[in-house]
């Protein structure tokens, strides 16, 4: 079926009025499509919205989901909408398809794609490659999972552009044709439990980000993840992989202490790996993920290497702040499960206060006990979860509640000694809380500043 064919006329029902399914909406308008456009959210929540779309004559519902939408054609999904809804189920029974936001997109895209999903460190890997892109003159839309919808980013795109897309698991639950030139899977750590049910299903849904892959397209899998190695993806694609530890069988490895990539019979030195500006072992690995990803399109290590060395990382990622009094702050708000917490622990070099809480995901928190152990002088909870941490972690460190996450800094900073460091990395959503992990974050860099100006010294905290 040709684009036109899929979109000119057709009854598409969004369901979502956040920014991507407004995105979808606009797009599919753009392209002759008849629209119906819905939220569960209440009209408070989404009245710009609703004035958008009333200005443009679409029909729409919010407060909840009607069987109107099951008169569309097929229905468009924001990523953030679950498909256990029950209206999405009665879609389904009655063979309506599904396809996510990501999957709409993709249809009028029509340069090429590099697609980057996992567990942990999409966002800093998704802008990693595409500054790399952009550094070597290529015309770059970063977009997806990280803030611009790729259904707005298609509208304007050019042939010889490149799309750089963030995606999460919930988009690829209903793709059908989404087929990125390179795709990227991280690692795979039990993440958002909550939502897929197992860890076997999570996996799954990740392979997909490969399964329209072709010959002449990559998939660049981590050698050193356990859990991608114990069932890796079969696609057409080659298979490329990276590790820190391997120098046998894989495309971008480390050795003598210096990045290189191997694609073909050809080894090229990319960059000493403490010239790289961003901290932690973590990082290293995006960075031998990203190279990797450039290097396909012939991205010369000059330029790869310039950029990892001024390259500092992406904000509420174990973002330094500075010193307050001796004590240094870290602001990783956006470490939102419990592997993420751990890898902050090993980056972190000084001895360390923990900020951690926040609405539970469902995992277990015992692994900060293990990684934790001889780092951690101290941990401070916030949040719903705080029980539950308390009860995982409260015998192997000293754990203090705290009601706020201002009175967690400062409790923090009581506590601490010149040369430790304070480390807020929740391991939790921050919905019981805060509107966002933005938002957290940007109350914890508040608060730390508030820490400065009270504390008499000249040290500064970053913005
Ligand atoms: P994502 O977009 O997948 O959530 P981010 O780049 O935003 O990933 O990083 C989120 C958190 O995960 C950060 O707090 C960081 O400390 C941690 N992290 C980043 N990269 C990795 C990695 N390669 N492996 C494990 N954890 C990582």
């Amino acid at each position: 079926m040709t684009l036109q064919q899929k979109v000119q006329g057709r009854l598409i029902g969004v369901v979502g009025m956040a920014r991507s399914g407004m995105a979808a909406a606009r797009l599919a308008m753009q392209h002759g499509a008849r629209l119906f456009v819905s939220d569960a959210a209440p009209m408070e929540k989404v009245s710009d919205q609703a004035a958008e779309l009333t200005a443009a004559s679409i029909p729409y519902e919010c407060g909840g989901h009607t069987e109107r939408l099951l008169e569309c054609d097929y229905l468009v999904l924001s990523p953030g909408v679950p498909l256990d809804v029950p209206i999405l189920q009665s879609a389904r029974e009655k063979g309506i398809p599904l396809f996510s936001e990501l999957e709409f997109a993709s249809w009028f895209c029509e340069g090429q794609i590099v697609a980057v999903t996992g567990s942990n460190g999409k966002t800093t890997t998704t802008t990693l490659i595409g500054e790399i892109l952009k550094a070597d003159g290529h015309d770059v839309n970063v977009c997806g999972n990280i803030g611009r919808p790729f259904s707005e980013v298609v509208q304007y795109m050019a042939k010889e552009s490149i799309a750089v897309v963030e995606v999460s698991t919930f988009q690829l639950e209903t793709i059908e044709s989404f087929r990125p030139k390179v795709a990227v899977i991280l690692n795979l750590t039990p993440d958002h439990l909550d939502r897929h049910g197992s860890f076997d299903i999570y996996r799954k849904l990740k392979h997909r980000i490969t399964e329209n892959q072709v010959a002449g397209d990559y998939l660049i899998l981590n050698r050193d993840d356990p859990e991608t190695m114990a069932e890796v993806p079969q696609s057409a694609a080659g298979r490329l992989f990276f590790s820190l530890s391997h120098t046998e069988g894989v495309a971008s490895y480390v050795e003598d202490d210096a990045l290189h990539v191997l694609l073909g019979h050809e080894s090229t030195g990319i960059i000493d790996c403490r010239d790289i500006l961003m901290p932690g072992r973590h990082n290293l690995q995006n960075a031998a993920a990203a190279t990797l990803a450039a290097s396909l399109f012939d991205v010369h290590a000059s330029i790869i290497s310039r950029v990892l060395e001024s390259f500092p990382g992406v904000e509420h990622r174990l973002e330094s702040l500075g010193r307050v009094a001796g004590v240094k702050f870290y602001n990783d708000s956006k470490a939102t499960n419990v592997s993420s917490v751990c890898v902050a622990l090993e980056a972190v070099e000084e001895p360390v206060y923990l900020i951690c809480g926040g609405r539970d995901k469902g995992s277990s928190y015992d692994p900060i006990a293990e990684a934790g152990r001889n780092k951690i002088k101290g941990l401070i909870v916030i949040g719903e979860a705080r029980e539950k941490i308390v009860a995982a972690l409260g015998k192997a460190f000293e754990v203090q509640l705290a009601a706020t996450l201002e009175e967690a800094v400062e409790a923090a900073f009581e506590a601490a000694r010149p040369g430790d460091a304070v480390l807020l990395s929740p391991g939790c959503a921050s919905f019981d809380m805060f509107e966002n992990f933005e938002e957290r974050g940007h109350v914890f860099k508040a608060a730390v500043q508030a820490l400065t100006r009270n504390s008499n010294t000249n040290e500064t905290v970053s913005n």
